[in-house]
């Protein structure tokens, strides 16, 4: 029964305290009384029935009377006093129809529950039958035929039928709500949301605060035990833990106890009920509830489950679709979407806490390549059971590539060191041992994120992307430094993409190389300048940006057409050629056609093999494919020079040289550094000086910056250099006045 919030403060009813008091106080203070309002003009009437019904109790609840002398008062009375159950009216007060006037305006105002017993003094006038009915009143007395007894057996017979009534309306009430609910719950789309709402019609329906939880039993990932799917009030920490988890094991264990089928049990301060079973699930809803249910809150309860179970019914169906959109179908792990949804739970949450991680497997391909999918597959898994045992519970991990995990957990959890350490540990699978090697990015949700589940899956994949570059093999926490080098990347990426294929703020310099015996210069190297938003970029960072974005081929072109105007410039002023070397990206060799559209340009640039030559990294020699090297090879064989770019740093040994068309090797600037005339015959620089002797192959030293390393060289046999000693890269138009004089003629 509901609550009386609003019942009236004792003053505000005329009862005298003699007869008030007894059925206020003591024990049957407990028990809430049965208000009957009495509307007489007559004060002996109110006085005799106060005397007639002193002390009574009908269905072991008081009566308490509320008075009024007309019916103005009457309707202030009911304004105060919220449930009368029985009115009893005098038909003739002021007017000899105002009780029946009274009656007609309670029921027009919606009071249907009331019942009322109409009493009068004058025997002879009694209303007509239809009145009666129409008005619902439920009974017709003379005063004087109302003796105590017969009072007390109409107000006996009237209060039951109004709690009949009440009992009958409540139901409906709740049924409704029954009926509104499931409509309401059969359009959730998860078993979380299904359940809260749940949990939230239960708390409803007994007018309690919604303190409890629903679990489940033998759904997806609670491996036999029951999971609280969803949880509320003071039991909200433990919404998708275990029901292991919860402090106290009364609760669980009152759950276990509780029958699978049948009403609601209150225990211990909580209303359990069961749900409707699907094959192999079980939904248990535990509400904290103060005392007992009335019955007829259990008849609802019961209605509530039988409707319920329908819903959860379709619910396991939407889960299983729900499944089949979050889990990988050849993993059986949850896939891309499965970790979407967490991460947008994780934003939805208040404060956003935790931390989302992106490893790739680096040897993934090669793993494929040398065991084969099967073996790489149990391999993966292996992986994936080795992460999701990580952290129980507190961790989503997804596996939303090959090769490719994705985790969310807490930051403590989700450390870069054991995370590196998990996925590179070698795990045996069909008898074989593997280890992989992984790069990893972390992003923290609190620091990282927009709120946006889209934005934050691009910001997670381009930190990824950044740390594969700047540390592969490495697991790292994608930090407010790593962001900023990753803006400064994207922002000049697209700046490029802009400014490349028009040259926009690219300028070319030209750097000598000079015979290191008589100081005269020999030719130059094209250096590619480029200034952003005022300030120059070095070429060490746009560079790799241009090759990762395929803006190498307009840049080459932009360096040809440069070299092309100078040198035609210089040719028509006579000046004596000075042949330029220009860098070209290992990446454009791999593209199909480059050689050729490269010597089209350079010969609508009237350049030739003796203005130009080219220069390749010596990493190109290292990992150069056929396709590669018959590029170079097309470029040699219309006649270019070729040199092998800053040899030494990779790696290439002899033997790759063996089908690399190159002319001259370039030592790179770290085996001239160290480069002293004392040492000179021990150094590195001496072997590989040796070496292009032996391969009869020019040679150049670069980064000559001291006499000193320019003597050591000389004596060694280098005759050609490239360095500060001799001359910084110059721009292109003010070579000649910079170098001019020393340009050999
Ligand atoms: P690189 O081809 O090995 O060029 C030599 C680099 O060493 C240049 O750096 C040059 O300025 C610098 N250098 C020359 N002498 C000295 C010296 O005595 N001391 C020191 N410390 N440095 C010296 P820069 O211009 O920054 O270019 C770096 C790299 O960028 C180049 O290395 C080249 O690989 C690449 N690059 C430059 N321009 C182009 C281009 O137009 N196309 C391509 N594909 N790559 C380019
Ligand atoms: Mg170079
Ligand atoms: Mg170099």
């Amino acid at each position: 029964m509901s609550d009386k919030p609003n019942a009236p403060a004792d003053d505000l009813l005329e009862l005298a305290p003699e007869d008030g008091a007894p059925e206020r106080s003591g024990a049957a203070g407990a028990a809430r009384p049965w208000y009957v309002l009495v509307v007489d003009d007559d004060d002996d009437v109110h006085a005799t029935t106060r005397f007639a019904l002193n002390g009574a109790r009908v269905l072991g609840r008081p009566i308490e009377l509320v008075h009024a002398r007309s019916a103005a008062e009457a309707w202030a009375r009911l304004g105060e006093v919220k449930d009368i159950a029985v009115a009893l009216i005098d038909v003739v007060m002021e007017s000899p129809d105002s009780g029946l006037r009274l009656v007609r305006e309670l029921r027009e105002a919606g009071m249907r529950e009331m019942r009322i017993v109409l009493r009068t003094g004058q025997p002879g006038y009694a209303p007509e039958v239809s009145v009666i009915s129409s008005y619902e009143i439920d009974d017709y007395r003379t005063k004087s035929e109302l003796t105590q007894t017969r009072l007390l057996t109409v107000l006996t017979a009237t209060i039951r039928a109004y709690d009949q009534i009440r009992t009958i309306s409540r139901s409906r009430a709740g049924l409704e709500m029954i009926v509104e609910s499931a409509t309401k719950l059969f359009t959730r789309t998860n078993l979380e949301l299904f359940s809260r709402g749940v949990l939230t019609q239960i708390a409803a329906l007994l007018r309690v605060a919604p303190n409890g939880l629903v679990c489940v039993k033998g759904g997806e990932g609670t491996d036999g035990g029951a999971m609280i799917v969803s949880a509320a009030g003071s039991f909200a920490a433990f919404a998708g833990r275990p029901l292991s988890a919860l402090p106290d094991g009364t609760l669980a264990k009152l759950i276990a106890d509780l029958p699978r089928q049948g009403d609601p049990v209150v225990e211990g301060g909580f209303m359990l009920m069961h749900f409707g079973i699907v094959p192999g699930r079980e939904l248990t809803a535990v509400i904290e509830a103060g005392g007992d249910i009335a019955d007829a809150d259990r008849t609802l309860l019961r209605l509530f489950a039988t409707n319920i179970a329908i819903g959860f019914e379709n619910q396991a169906l939407i889960d299983r679709l729900d499944h089949m959109a979050h889990v990988d179908p050849v993993f059986d792990v949850p896939n891309l979407n499965a970790f979407e949804t967490a991460l947008s739970e994780r934003f939805a949450a208040d404060p956003i806490e935790g931390r989302i991680a992106l490893v790739h497997l680096e040897s993934h391909a090669s793993i494929v390549a040398g065991y084969g999918l099967r073996i790489a597959r149990n391999y993966l898994r292996a992986i994936y059971a080795a992460l999701a045992d990580y952290e129980m519970g507190a961790l989503v991990v997804a596996m939303i590539g090959d090769g490719t995990f994705a985790l969310i957990g807490e930051k403590t959890h989700l450390d870069p060191a054991r995370l590196q350490a998990l996925v590179t540990a070698a795990y045996t699978t069909d008898g074989v041992e593997i280890a992989s090697t992984a790069t990893a990015a972390l992003l923290d949700l609190d620091a990282a994120s927009s709120g946006d589940t889209a934005a934050t899956m691009r910001a997670l994949a381009s930190a990824l992307q950044h740390v594969r570059r700047t540390r592969r093999n490495e697991s790292v926490v994608f930090d407010a430094t790593m962001r900023a080098e990753s803006d400064r990347r994207f922002t000049l990426q697209h700046e490029m993409k802009r400014a490349a294929p028009s040259g926009e703020g690219f300028a070319v310099h030209l750097q000598p190389k000079v015979d290191i015996a008589s100081g005269r210069i020999l030719g130059a190297e094209a250096l590619l300048r480029w200034r952003y938003d005022g300030r120059p970029v070095s070429p060490a960072e746009f560079i790799p940006i241009a090759e990762a974005t395929g803006l190498t081929e307009p840049l080459t072109d932009f360096v040809v057409a440069e070299i092309g105007r100078w040198t035609r410039a210089r040719a028509k002023a006579g000046a004596a050629i000075v042949p330029v070397a220009i860098n070209l990206s290992p990446i454009d060799l791999g593209r199909q056609g480059f050689a050729a559209r490269l010597i089209e340009r350079v010969q609508s640039a009237e350049l030739s093999p003796s203005t130009i030559e080219f220069e390749v990294t010596e990493g190109v020699a290292m990992q150069a494919t056929p396709w590669a090297i018959g590029q170079l090879q097309i470029l040699k064989n219309a006649g270019f020079r070729i040199a092998l770019d800053d040899f030494g740093t990779g790696y290439s040994s002899l033997g790759n040289f063996g089908d690399f068309p190159i002319d001259t090797l370039k030592i790179d600037r770290s085996f001239v550094t160290p480069l002293t005339v004392a040492t000179a015959r021990e150094s590195l620089a001496a072997v590989i000086l040796a070496m292009t002797q032996t391969l009869r192959v020019g040679c150049v030293a670069e980064g000559v910056e001291t006499d000193e390393q320019r003597q050591a060289l000389r004596f060694l046999g280098c005759e050609v250099a490239q360095g500060y000693l001799f001359g910084k890269p110059a721009e292109i138009d003010g070579f000649d006045a910079v170098f001019g004089a020393k340009i050999r003629n």
